[in-house]
Formats: C-alpha cells, sequence, structure tokens
C-alpha cells in the first residue's frame, strides 16, 4: 500500500481550475504548524457530468504541486468507484474510494456467513473496548445478521481492491472503503464486524467512511444530534484502534467523513475526540469550491456577476432535473429561492451574502446555495464561456477558495 499521511482533506475542483487555491489553504495550515495533506476527488458521475476525464484532475494537481513547490505527498481520487466505473480512474489515480454501498443487504453465500461467524468467534459476547465507556454486547445472531448484511459488500470491495491491485500494483495506490451512500448509519458494533470481514479481504484499507448519524446534506451544516455524532464518533475510533490491532490492519487506519463540506457545527466535537485517541482523520469537503467560483465571479461584479447570475436562472429552471440525482443529500425549500427575477436585480454583495456559508449573515439562504451547489451542469453547459470567466475573475475567486478552505474548514478542524 502506499501509506497516507495522518492528515488529510478532500478537495473537489469540478472545472480544474482551483488546484493551486485549494493547495494554498493546505500550505496555511503547514505554516500554523500541522501537515494537511490534499486529496483531489471527483467522482465518476461528476465526470459525467461536467464532461472531464480523470486525467484532468491529475494534471491540475500535478500543475498546482509544481508551481506551488508544495513538498509533501497529494492524492488524486477515483471518487466513489465501483468495478463498472474503476477503469477509466486507473491510470490517474492513486486513492480509491471503493464505494459498496449499493451492495449493502445483498445475501453473500450462506456458506461464506457460516464460515465468518465460525471463524470470529472473538466477536460475539460482552466485548469491553478502549475508550468505550459501555461494554459492546454482540449476541451471535446480531453477529450473524450484520454478516448476512455486509459481507457480500465487502466481498465485493476485495474484488474492486485486486481489481485494481493487479493493473496498478498494491503499493501505488491507497485504499478507502466508502459505505456512507446508503440510508441506514452503521453502528460502531457494525463497523468492528466490518473491518474484520474487511481483513478476511485482506483489504490494506487505510480509510473508511461509514454512515453517521445525522444527516450529511451537501453544501449546509450537520442536522441532527451533536450530542449523539460525538458518542458515536469517538466509539468508532476506539472500535478502529481495536481492529487495527486484533485484525492487523494498517496502523494508520483512520475515519473518512463524507461530509458533503460544511458540517461546521461537528468540526469541534470531531477535533476533540481526534485529539483524545490521537487518531487521524480524512475530511472530505466535497464540491463547495464550485460555489467559491460563483462568489468570485460575483465579487468581481460586472459580466462575472451577470454570469453568476445567469447560473442561478438556469439552475432554478432547472431545478427539478437538476436535484433528482442528489435527492437523498439535500433539502431545499422550494417557496423560499427567491425568482430569477429578483435575483437579477441583486448587487454583488446581496448575491455573496445569499451564497457564502455565513449563518450570522442575515441574507443567507441556505435553499440557494444547495440549489447552485447542485447547478454546476449550467455552468459545465457554458462551457468555455464559463471557464474564460474564470480566469478572467481568477485575483477574486482564488482568494474565495483559499479562503473558504483554510478559515472555515482546515482551521476549525485541525489548528484551533
Ligand atoms: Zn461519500
Amino acid at each position: 500500500m502506499l501509506p497516507i499521511e495522518k492528515f488529510s482533506v478532500g478537495v473537489g475542483d469540478r472545472f480544474a481550475h482551483q488546484a493551486r487555491a485549494q493547495l494554498r489553504a493546505c500550505m496555511l495550515a503547514g505554516e500554523n504548524g500541522v501537515t494537511v495533506v490534499p486529496v483531489w476527488n471527483k467522482s465518476n458521475r461528476e465526470h459525467n457530468i461536467v464532461g472531464s476525464e480523470p486525467e484532468s484532475v491529475r494534471a491540475a494537481a500535478d500543475a498546482a504541486v509544481a508551481e506551488l513547490g508544495w513538498k509533501h505527498s497529494y492524492y488524486v481520487d477515483a471518487d466513489h468507484i465501483n468495478l463498472g466505473t474503476v477503469d477509466r480512474f486507473l491510470s490517474a489515480s492513486d486513492f480509491y474510494t471503493l464505494d459498496v454501498a449499493d451492495s449493502i443487504g445483498k445475501p453473500a453465500s450462506p456458506g461464506d456467513v457460516d464460515a465468518f461467524v465460525a471463524r470470529h468467534r472473538e466477536l460475539s459476547g460482552t466485548l469491553q473496548i478502549a475508550g468505550i465507556e459501555q461494554p459492546l454486547v454482540i449476541t451471535p445472531d446480531f453477529m450473524r445478521a450484520i454478516a448476512c448484511k455486509y459481507l457480500f459488500a465487502v466481498q465485493e470491495a476485495g474484488q474492486i481492491y485486486r481489481h485494481v491491485a493487479g493493473r496498478k500494483g498494491a503499493d501505488r495506490f491507497v485504499t478507502e472503503v466508502s459505505m456512507d451512500e446508503t440510508d441506514v448509519p452503521q453502528t460502531p458494533p457494525e463497523l468492528l464486524i466490518i473491518l474484520a470481514a474487511i481483513a478476511d479481504e485482506q483489504i490494506p484499507i487505510q480509510t473508511i467512511a461509514p454512515k453517521f448519524t445525522g444527516r450529511f446534506n451537501k453544501g449546509v451544516d450537520y442536522a441532527g444530534d451533536v450530542a449523539k455524532f460525538e458518542t458515536e464518533f469517538s466509539a468508532d475510533l476506539a472500535v478502529i484502534a481495536c481492529a487495527v490491532t486484533r485484525y492487523d490492519l494498517p496502523r494508520n487506519l483512520k475515519l473518512s467523513v463524507h461530509s458533503g463540506s460544511d458540517k461546521f457545527s461537528i468540526y469541534g466535537p470531531m477535533r476533540r475526540t481526534l485529539r483524545k485517541f490521537d487518531a487521524g482523520v480524512h475530511l472530505k469537503t466535497a464540491g463547495t469550491t464550485w460555489l467559491e467560483e460563483l462568489i468570485g465571479l460575483a465579487e468581481a461584479g460586472g459580466e462575472g456577476l451577470d454570469l453568476a447570475k445567469y447560473v442561478y436562472a438556469k439552475a432554478y429552471a432547472d431545478r427539478e432535473a437538476l436535484c433528482a440525482p442528489y435527492a437523498s443529500v439535500i433539502d431545499i425549500d422550494a417557496a423560499r429561492l427567491p425568482s430569477p427575477e429578483t435575483v437579477r436585480g441583486w448587487t454583488a454583495p446581496q448575491y455573496t451574502s445569499a451564497l457564502r456559508h455565513d449563518r450570522t449573515n442575515p441574507g443567507f439562504s441556505p435553499d440557494v446555495r444547495q440549489l447552485l451547489h447542485v447547478g454546476y451542469k449550467v455552468a459545465a453547459k457554458l462551457g468555455d464561456q464559463y471557464l474564460d470567466m474564470l480566469d478572467r475573475c481568477e485575483e477574486s475567486i482564488s482568494r474565495n477558495v483559499t479562503e473558504n478552505l483554510f478559515e472555515r474548514h482546515i482551521r476549525p478542524m485541525f489548528l484551533d
């Protein structure tokens, strides 16, 4: 395996224009005493919507690193891939997020389930795990039920892993297993059983993305019980530390938080808990860089502002189609969306106030923010017209991209 650093931040860059501005935020982390390495992630779905290839992510990352003289590692993530979509990412990526969420609940062979339960007698009973106050109680029935639910998915992760390893070489990439894009969260005892199964598959997993309790909507804050999240996150870290020793998993195995970006209210609890366990983390911030592009366009005024308003008008008109692929991770109240006519009359500060994620600003609109978050297809359709404007408004855009990533994400999560 290619070992990844303790702290990493997943950054999305839909149009491959902000890698430098994003990397600058990581450099600021370094100047403040903490190494946070970037992982540029772009899923197959995003590539299809934008009409890009994984090589463009690699090229942008390499160029940014060369230009800024970044001395640490960096990665290009084949984000949420499966056996059907991974091949496109084989040359460009060195981080693979094996997404097996769709296979959760599909039955493994009864023989495999029996063998797993027989092999892991140590898992049933009352387990005292360092770092968790209440012992985990895993009955044989529970263990069998969880094996039935997850074993097939883990076997599939093994297949994808071996597929990539066979083509790239096992020591040339980082492996993540993701199960976050599903309806029901995985509890800490489930995570322990899943990790035992992953060890059986001999996947050198370095990051795991479970689904956590609460809602992780795109581009807006956490919605859920923060105290409950903190308890669960802490128990997950305890379970990982236990599984690493027990099943000889990579020592740097860490949680990957597919945050959907901007989960500000849980950054503090996560930071506290990570320090308690001296644990690493991969914080994935998703596609909000694209929103900073719109903010930067609006700030630039003139044609930049006009283009930002045009994107809103088109996204508003196409909102149903744009929202459909993201239905489970957005909550937009259409009645609260301003009409395109209203937005056409906005000044630059009105536009940026509505969009920038500052909940203390009375003009902030989570509805506008979420709609534009999924509206990147509108910009993709504009092609060079959009990309040319990005170049023309570079100063205001890159300033916003760097400040957003550093001040709103890296600082509260890794430095404060
Ligand atoms: Zn995810």
